[in-house]
Parts: structure tokens; C-alpha cells; sequence
């Protein structure tokens, strides 16, 4: 989870970085930032928090230059600190280099060791710093060789620009995990993880990158290679069910049609009378709308959603749980006052919000709540850059759909079916990674980065 942007060969390089990452705040509210080329120096400007918290016009003033790249985090991989915020800025023989990584590396850990073994000395505790060692070691002198090189040693997820002397360089792992797209604004080169990024900044979307393609602008010209090929794409379907925005276009499919069919096939599969179908705000939207129009029952905002509130799960501070689910969520009364509501929702990761709900809007004057949940049970934790829970905290993977429908207590519960959900997007069924929910993932991780990651899990609060 992160959302990364990048421009080259434009006077308003930063303010449009900036305005950018406002765009893709979604992706990612841990921490921000950016860093400009100007023709002799880089210009670094990170820090804790909302990009509208970080950057003012005299923080924006320091970043000169045509060209930059920035960062929008939530941590998957490494703790919550500044030192950990991105752009990562490093020195080396090839000039000073800035990197934003989206995704996550599966062997970034067994490598590091080898590394600080060899005396790396590592500034952050992050996988993506992992990358820049790679490169500052490789004997060769061009920028892109030696990422090349590194790419060639890394293995996992990653959508990620570099910053270097005179040129702006993306990459997409050869999996494609994560969406990466190539943008026009009036001739400068942009890069973002999504779309809705450069509809703000009036650029035009030209493509998406191809799994495993690099793409380097250079005062505006582009050059375009490839890293070793891999049988098959594994697109991260959760992107579509959950994450990306619904204005955005993710792996060729437009994210709002698929959740519109999400929705459709749950509805299809597993109907149930009600006088109401209401989304759980903001990510049931979609499919909610899905399920109303393929069931005929009408679809109302039973629960209103408060926008000034950081996104569910994503603020990883202790303290918000202790405000609950009612400062994000409140019901409608007079629509569900005596009446039964099917609550659609994207997924149930730990449980405990959508028991909150459940009971909130029973405590509304609900009759019945009937919960639809419009992917299949997540029961695997991503390594790809979800930000997802231990194994040992995901709900479905300790109780069947029939317990955890009595703990939610709901009056039924159902998932969506992995071919409904895979039917819902254009792309082949074996193009996607769906490994949170079938536990099948495809690129494993090595034996040190498993370590870690159980003994450090993802420090996500849940979204009470
Ligand atoms: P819970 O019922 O506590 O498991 O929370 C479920 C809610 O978390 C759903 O509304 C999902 O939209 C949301 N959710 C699922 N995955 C994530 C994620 N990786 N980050 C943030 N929120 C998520």
C-alpha cells in the first residue's frame, strides 16, 4: 500500500508531485514526501502524516526543479517513522538518487543480512532501501544498468520511480503486482499508481506499464526496456476489490464496472429478501449499487460516513480505536428504522469493525442484517504490499463463514466465490495474484523475510 507519482521536464515539477499525491492519499497516510532534481542538487522535503499536513507553499518553494517524484505510505514492510518516509535519498557514484517503491519485496531481508554482512550500513529499516545498496554496489556506471542489476537480484512486488541526475526512471516487477501508469501533461512525462492522479493535473493517461517494463525520461524523451520475462502477470485482485479508487482504471478494467460486478454475481449467488441494500461507506459503495440493481432492491446510504475521519485501518495509531467505528460510521435512522438491510461490504479482515456495524445498525431499529461481503474469505495474509494482519488475527482463517456470521452477529453472512470474483475482471482467472484468499502465492518468500515478518507483524490496528 503506498501511492507513488513522478514528473519530469516540467517548470512545476513539485506543486504537481504535490498535487498528485493528494490525489492518491488513499493509498497511503502514514507519511509523505518528495524529491526534486534541479540540474545540480536534490531537494528532500518528507514527513509524518496527510500530504496536506506536510507540504505548505514554502515547503513546496525548497523544492526546485523539473523534475520529481513522491510518496504517499502506509507501511508494509519496516516501522512507522520519518526515517522510514519516503523518498529514500542516497549518495553514490552515479550521483545522488531518490527512490518511492509501492509494493513489497519477498527477499529484501536474506538480503540485507548479506549486505550488512559485506558492512552495508542501512539508514531505514525498509525493504526499498534494499534497492539502492543494489544499485550503489553494481559495477555498472549507468543509472539504469545497474537497476537493472538490482531488479535482477530482488524478488516481489514493486511499482517504483527513481530519481537520478537527469533522469526520471519507472519500474514495474515482472509480476505486476501492483498498477503503474504513464501519463502525458502537455509533453512532460508522468508516472502515478493511478489515474485519478493525473486527472487533477489535466495530463492524459497514456498507458499502463507492462509487467516488468522500465521506462526512463529523459529531458522528456522516453527510452523503454524490459526486465526478464515471467510466464505470467500476478495482478493483485485486491486492488479491484478494495483498494484502488473507483474512478481509477486498474490492469486494463475500470475499478468501478468491477465492483459494479462484484456486487451483481454476490448478488446472484447468494440473495436474500430485504427492504434495503446500504454500502458500508466508502468501500461498499460499488458493489452495493451492484447488488441493488441485480436484485431489484433498492439501494439507500443507511450509514453516512464522516470524510474528516483518516481511512479505516490505515491510521496506525493505538489510540483511534478507542473512538470506535462511530467516528467514521453513522447510521440513517429514518431509512432503516423497521427494516431488514443487507449490508454490503468489500471484506472482513479481523471482524471486529463489522460487528461493530452489525450492532449499529440493529441499535438504528434494523429488523434484520443481512451482511454481503463481495470477495471471498480473506484467510491469507498479503506479502505484496497489502497491509494485512498475521494469519492467527484474520478472521476467516480460524472460523468458517457460519462462525464468524454468529460473531459479527449478523442475521446471515455471505461471501462472494472465488469464480465470481475472478469472472468480474477482464484479465485471464490465472493472471491475478489472489493469495489472500487461496494462500497460493506465487512468488515465495524467503526464509529470513518469513521470519521477520512473524516476528514483526504489520502493526495494523484493525478499524475499530
Ligand atoms: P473488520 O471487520 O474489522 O475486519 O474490517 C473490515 C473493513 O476493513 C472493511 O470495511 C474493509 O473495507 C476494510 N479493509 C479491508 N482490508 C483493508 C486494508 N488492507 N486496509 C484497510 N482497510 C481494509
Amino acid at each position: 500500500m503506498c501511492g507513488i507519482f513522478g514528473i519530469e521536464s516540467h517548470a512545476d515539477a513539485a506543486n504537481l508531485a504535490y498535487l498528485g499525491l493528494y490525489a492518491l492519499q488513499h493509498r497511503g497516510q502514514e507519511s509523505a514526501g518528495i524529491v526534486s532534481w534541479d540540474g545540480q542538487r536534490m531537494h528532500v522535503e518528507r514527513g509524518m502524516g496527510e500530504v496536506a499536513d506536510i507540504f505548505d507553499e514554502a515547503v513546496l518553494s525548497r523544492l526546485a526543479g523539473d523534475s520529481a517524484i513522491g510518496h504517499t505510505r502506509y507501511s508494509t514492510a519496516g516501522t512507522s517513522m520519518l526515517a522510514n518516509a519516503q523518498p529514500i535519498v542516497v549518495m553514490t557514484s552515479m550521483g545522488p538518487l531518490g527512490i518511492v517503491h509501492n509494493g513489497n519485496l519477498v527477499n529484501a531481508v536474506e538480503i540485507r543480512q548479506r549486505l550488512e554482512r559485506d558492512g552495508s550500513i542501512f539508514q531505514t529499516t525498509s525493504d526499498t532501501e534494499v534497492v539502492l545498496h543494489l544499485m550503489a554496489r553494481s559495477p555498472r556506471a549507468d543509472v539504469v544498468e545497474s537497476l537493472m542489476v538490482a531488479l535482477g537480484e530482488v524478488r516481489g512486488a514493486y511499482s517504483l520511480l527513481l530519481q537520478a541526475e537527469g533522469c526520471l526512471v519507472a519500474a514495474r516487477d515482472p509480476f505486476g503486482f501492483r498498477p503503474l501508469m504513464l501519463g502525458d501533461a502537455d509533453g512532460s512525462p508522468c508516472f502515478a499508481s493511478e489515474v485519478g492522479a493525473f486527472d487533477l493535473i489535466d495530463a492524459k493517461p497514456v498507458r499502463e506499464l507492462k509487467p516488468g517494463e522500465i521506462v526512463v525520461s529523459r529531458g522528456g524523451e522516453l527510452e523503454f526496456y524490459r526486465l526478464p520475462q515471467v510466464p505470467q502477470p500476478t495482478r493483485c485482485i485486491f486492488e479491484h476489490v478494495y483498494f484502488a479508487r473507483p474512478d481509477s482504471v486498474v490492469f486494463g478494467d475500470a475499478v468501478s464496472e468491477v465492483r459494479l460486478r462484484l456486487g451483481s454475481q454476490l448478488a446472484k449467488e447468494s440473495a436474500v429478501e430485504a427492504d434495503l441494500v446500504s454500502p458500508v461507506p466508502d468501500s461498499g459503495v460499488f458493489a452495493a449499487l451492484g447488488y441493488s440493481r441485480a436484485s431489484g432492491i433498492p439501494f439507500e446510504f443507511g450509514l453516512i460516513r464522516n470524510h474528516y475521519v483518516g481511512r479505516t485501518f490505515i491510521e496506525p495509531r493505538n489510540a483511534i480505536r478507542h473512538f470506535g467505528v462511530k467516528v467514521k460510521l453513522n447510521p440513517v435512522r429514518p431509512l432503516i428504522e423497521g427494516r431488514r438491510v443487507i449490508l454490503v461490504d468489500d471484506s472482513i479482515v479481523r471482524g471486529t469493525t463489522s460487528r461493530k456495524i452489525v450492532k449499529m445498525v440493529r441499535d438504528a431499529g434494523a429488523t434484520e442484517v443481512h451482511v454481503r461481503i463481495s470477495s471471498p474469505p480473506t484467510a491469507w495474509p498479503c506479502r505484496y504490499g497489502i497491509d494485512t494482519p498475521n494469519r492467527s488475527e484474520l478472521i476467516a482463517a480460524n472460523q468458517t463463514v457460519e462462525e464468524i456470521c454468529g460473531f459479527i452477529e449478523a442475521d446471515s453472512l455471505a461471501y462472494l466465490s472465488m469464480d465470481g470474483m475472478l469472472g468480474s475482471v477482464s484479465g485471464e482467472p490465472g493472471s491475478y495474484c489472489t493469495a489472500c484468499f487461496s494462500g497460493e502465492y506465487r512468488v515465495p518468500m524467503s526464509r529470513e523475510d518469513e521470519r521477520q515478518h512473524t516476528l514483526f507483524p504489520i502493526r495494523t490496528e484493525g478499524s475499530e
